[in-house]
């Protein structure tokens, strides 16, 4: 397996970031120990972190039995052990209800839907997210508006969101990204003037906080996802929670085929509005439910590791760290980002950046690209929904995408971004200073490197 070849499959799977089995990939290509612990691995030196990192997800030996139990009792359909973890989910959020959805991609559309966003109608979004987001917009029939993200946090810049609002705008859907709280304040103070509905993608967030408050519970609804990759991981799976009661019962009533719940039971005989199946079952609850007690734990862990990371590399040259909010009480860095800037590397390209970072042991990726220059849209635009909702005004993709130009989300997916994944930040202290200390050699060796890469070497 060539170096490439071994970063592609280790570093990116899934939807978020996976890193997989983790072998060093200095006992890949054969060092035969000769190398020398202060140069870069890259150009002949010793890997920084030969060791690897945790994996995800993290399977303890107490979780079998619980697991074998629900498999081995038949019921398998949503019952008892549902209940429980979106019980008790509802109550490390802090929030009113918890309702589990088969995946995050549908408890987005669930909420959009049962918040009342329908064909006709516009979402304010960000570029920056994963490509769920904006496919649960279309799905509902609606037209997913970008607002440009703040270079400084990555998160969506409010003074964007203000700047899209128009007399079809119905929703904002702020996607706390990578772990970190999107600027909420600001958001609601815009909806509220415009009154709009906010729904918080929080797919990436779990446990994280903003101003104290647990992120997903500050909107009028907020969505998950339990993806194998997030952090907390049941393969499949999401959930969407808020304090609105009848919100709450019509989610319901539509994850289960329209079939009546809560308040909303009445004179109605049977399925009382179009619903559909996202149900979770139980031996997917009893996964979740498994591992609760832990993601208190695990979600300080990279809190201060990632504090402490931040620090730790800030004063590299051609680094920078994420800016948190100021309201930001936690984040949880479902992945960890930073910004680089090739000019403190010799003008090092990024690629070749992450190639030795990896090379030290320290799997790293470059993240999203810009998504919202996809396909995608373009061919919902021309699905007959949208062109017997639409005007032809209103679908022109290229008009579309004039309106949509996001330069600071460009920037940071084709030039700056660095990430990663957030098992990383599970392991101990001393790893991270081997990260630091990774970042720091090269930037440092950074003239020896280039030499080397321009000589056609190495890259
Ligand atoms: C993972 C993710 C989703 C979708 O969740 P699935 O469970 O994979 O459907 C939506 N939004 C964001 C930001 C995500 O990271």
């Amino acid at each position: 397996m060539d170096r490439r070849k071994f970063i592609k499959n280790t570093a990116l799977a899934g939807a978020g970031l996976y890193v997989g089995s983790m072998v060093s990939p200095s006992m890949l290509w054969g060092m035969n120990g000769m190398a020398r612990k202060s140069l870069p691995a890259i150009i002949g030196g010793e890997s920084v972190h030969p060791g690897g990192w945790p994996g995800w997800p993290l399977w303890k030996d107490e979780y079998d039995q619980k697991v074998l139990d629900v498999l081995r009792s038949g019921s398998w359909f949503r019952a008892g052990v549902t209940e429980e973890f979106e019980k008790q989910w509802a109550e490390m959020l802090g929030v009113k209800r918890a309702l589990t959805i088969a995946n995050g991609t549908n408890s987005l559309i669930t909420a959009l839907k049962n918040m009342g966003v329908t064909a006709g109608d516009e979402v304010i979004t960000t570029p920056y997210t994963f490509v769920a987001t904006v496919q649960a917009i279309l799905n509902c029939g609606a037209i997913p508006v970008f607002a440009d993200i703040d270079r400084e946090t990555f998160q969506i810049d409010p003074v964007q969101i203000e700047k899209k609002v128009t007399p079809r705008t119905k929703a904002i859907l702020p996607v706390h990204i990578l772990g970190m709280p999107a600027d909420m304040n600001r958001i609601m103070a815009i909806a509220k003037k415009h009154n709009l509905i906010v729904i918080e993608d929080t797919c990436q967030s779990h446990l994280a906080e903003y101003d104290g408050k647990k992120l997903g519970t500050i909107a009028d609804a907020g969505c998950f996802s339990f993806q194998n990759s997030k952090n907390l991981p049941i393969g499949e799976g999401g959930a969407v929670v808020s304090n609105d009661e009848v919100f709450m019962d019509r989610c319901f009533s539509y994850h289960n085929q329209g079939f009546p719940y809560g308040t909303q039971l009445g004179e109605w005989g049977g399925s009382f509005m179009i619903g559909t199946n996202v149900r979770l079952s139980e031996y997917q609850s009893m996964v979740g439910l498994v591992q609760l007690p832990y993601m208190v734990e695990q979600a300080n862990t990279r809190w201060e590791n990632g504090k402490y990371l931040m620090e730790q590399i800030k004063g590299i040259p051609g680094i920078t760290p994420i800016k948190l909010y100021k309201e930001c009480t936690k984040a949880v860095f479902h992945l960890f980002p930073y910004r680089y800037n090739p000019e403190g590397f010799e003008g090092m390209p990024r690629e070749l950046f992450i190639e030795a970072m990896n090379a030290e042991g320290i799997p790293t990726v470059a993240g999203y690209t810009p998504l919202h220059t996809e396909p995608f849209i373009k061919s919902a635009f021309e699905s007959t929904l949208y062109k017997k909702v639409y005007s032809p005004e209103q679908i022109d993709y290229e008009a579309y995408m004039a309106a949509n130009q996001c330069p600071e989300n460009d920037a940071i997916c084709n030039e700056e971004s660095i990430w990663m994944s957030q098992s990383m930040l599970l392991a101990d202290k001393s790893s991270m200073d081997d990260i630091a200390e990774s970042i720091a050699k090269i930037q440092k060796h950074a003239g020896s490197i280039m030499r080397k890469y321009n000589k056609g070497e190495i890259g």
